[in-house]
C-alpha cells in the first residue's frame, strides 16, 4: 500500500476495532448499481489524454467547487488552466468531500504522484504536469480504471429510446466485468407514453435489472397511476425499483438554454410529497413486493420516508445521495438508518458518477462505515454488517 492511502485511512479509521473491520471489506470488489458512466467510453476505452479529462470532463460533482456551470473547454491552455483552478479551489476547501475524494484519487490511480498528499506537497501546476505524465505512461483508460478498482457490476442509466448498441456490443467483449443499463423513466413519468412494456422486455433482454426515476416533482397525486403502473410492469419484469427523490432540475433557466440539462443547476427541493409517496407504495405493492431503494436528496425526509418504508416490505432508504454524499452525510446516515430502521438491509454504496474515478468513493464509504460500526466494541457484529453494506447487499441485487 502507498504513503498517500496509508496516511488517508489513519485519518479516518479512529480505533483497533474500526481498522479490524475495514481490514475485512477494504479488498471486496466493487457492485456499482447506479451510475451515469457512458457505455460507449467504456466500450471504445479511449486512453485519456490529461487530467482534465479525467477529473472534470463531464463531472458535475466537481463543477459545483468551480462555480461555473456548463464547464466547457474547447482548447489545452483552458483545460489546464481550469485544472489548476479546481486543485487551488481543492487546497483551500479543506473540509469539501471534493478534496476527500481527490486525496483518494491521486492517491490510489496515480501512486500519489510520488508523495504522500500531492495536494499540500506539490504545487497546482506540478500536479497538472506529472498527472499528465503518468496518464500517458500508464495509458490510464476507461477499462484501466474499472479493472484496477476490482469492479465486477456496473448499472449505467439509460432513456428507454436507447437501442443499448453499446450495451449490446459490450456484451460480446471479454470484460471480467459486467455492463446493464437501466430503465430510467423522466422522460416517461412526462409525457404518460403508453408503449413501455416492448422497451422494458428490450432491456430486459440487455441484461437491465433495474428501473429508475429522478423527475422533478415525483411521486405526485396526477401522475400517481401512470407512476404505479409503470412500476408495476417493471417490478413484474423483475426490476429493482429505484426513486431518486427531491432534486429540482435546471434551476438556472439561462444556463439550462445555453448547456442543456446535466451541467450544474440542478438543486434541493424543499417539498416532498410524502402522501403521494405513501399511496404509491400501496399501489405498487399490492401485487408483490418488488425491492424498491428510495434516495433522498433533502435529508429533512429521513424521518417520515425511513419509518414509511418500513411499513412496506422490500422498501429501504439507499445512502446518501449527491449533495448528502460526504463525511457528515454519511455519517448521519449511519445514525438515522440504526436509530429508526435495520441497517443490515439497506443496499451500500454506489457512486451515482459520470467520472471513472469515483470508485474510490466506495472505499471512502467503506471507511466511514468501519468506523462507525467500530465504536460499538463487538467485532464480530461489526464484520458481519460491514460486509453486508460493502458487498454482500448488493451482489443479492444483481445475482
Ligand atoms: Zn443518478
Amino acid at each position: 500500500m502507498n504513503a498517500g492511502i496509508s496516511k488517508i485511512e489513519s485519518e479516518i479509521l479512529k480505533t483497533k476495532n474500526a481498522r479490524a473491520v475495514y481490514d475485512c471489506i477494504e479488498s471486496l470488489p466493487i457492485i456499482d448499481y447506479h451510475c451515469h458512466l457512458d457505455p460507449k467510453e467504456i466500450y471504445e476505452n479511449k486512453p485519456y489524454n490529461d487530467l482534465w479529462e479525467l477529473w472534470l470532463k463531464g463531472d458535475h460533482y466537481k463543477w459545483r467547487l468551480l462555480g461555473a456551470q456548463g464547464v466547457q473547454a474547447v482548447s489545452f491552455a483552458e483545460k489546464e488552466a481550469q485544472t489548476i483552478a479546481f486543485i487551488e479551489k481543492l487546497r483551500l476547501n479543506l473540509g469539501s468531500p471534493l478534496r476527500a475524494w481527490a486525496r483518494l484519487e491521486l492517491a490510489f490511480f496515480f501512486d500519489g504522484l510520488g508523495v504522500s498528499d500531492p495536494l499540500t506537497e506539490l504545487s497546482p501546476l506540478q500536479i497538472w504536469t506529472k498527472a499528465n505524465a503518468f496518464i500517458k505512461e500508464k495509458k490510464l483508460s476507461p477499462r484501466a480504471l474499472i479493472n484496477a478498482s476490482n469492479v465486477k457490476y456496473i448499472a449505467t442509466t439509460d432513456d428507454p429510446s436507447s437501442d443499448l448498441r453499446y450495451h449490446k456490443l459490450l456484451q460480446d467483449e471479454n470484460l471480467g466485468f459486467t455492463v446493464a443499463p437501466s430503465f430510467r423513466v423522466d422522460g416517461l413519468i412526462k409525457s404518460k407514453a403508453a408503449d413501455y412494456g416492448a422497451k422494458m422486455d428490450f432491456f430486459k433482454e440487455n441484461g437491465c435489472r433495474f428501473f429508475d426515476v429522478g423527475a422533478q416533482g415525483f411521486p405526485n397525486e396526477e401522475s400517481l397511476v401512470y407512476s404505479a403502473n409503470l412500476i408495476t410492469a417493471a417490478a413484474e419484469r423483475g426490476f429493482v425499483i429505484q426513486l431518486h427523490l427531491g432534486a429540482i432540475r435546471n434551476a438556472n433557466d439561462a444556463l439550462f438554454a445555453k448547456y442543456g440539462a446535466d451541467l450544474g443547476c440542478d438543486t434541493v427541493d424543499t417539498a416532498l410529497d410524502i402522501s403521494a409517496l405513501n399511496k404509491l407504495l400501496n399501489l405498487i405493492t399490492v401485487k408483490n413486493n418488488p425491492k424498491t431503494i428510495i434516495y433522498l436528496l433533502n435529508p429533512a425526509y429521513y424521518y417520515p420516508v425511513i419509518t414509511l418504508a418500513d411499513a412496506f416490505k422490500n422498501v429501504s432508504v439507499g445512502v446518501p445521495w449527491w449533495f448528502n454524499d460526504h463525511k457528515r452525510g454519511i455519517e448521519q446516515y449511519f445514525e438515522v438508518i440504526s436509530e429508526l430502521s435495520d441497517i443490515t438491509k439497506v443496499p451500500g454504496m454506489l457512486t451515482d458518477s459520470r467520472s471513472f474515478l469515483s470508485y474510490t468513493r466506495h472505499h471512502y464509504f467503506r471507511m466511514l462505515l468501519a468506523n462507525y460500526l467500530g465504536q460499538f466494541e463487538d467485532l464480530d457484529s461489526a464484520i458481519i454488517v460491514a460486509k453486508k453494506l460493502s458487498y454482500e447487499n448488493m451482489f443479492s441485487l444483481v445475482r
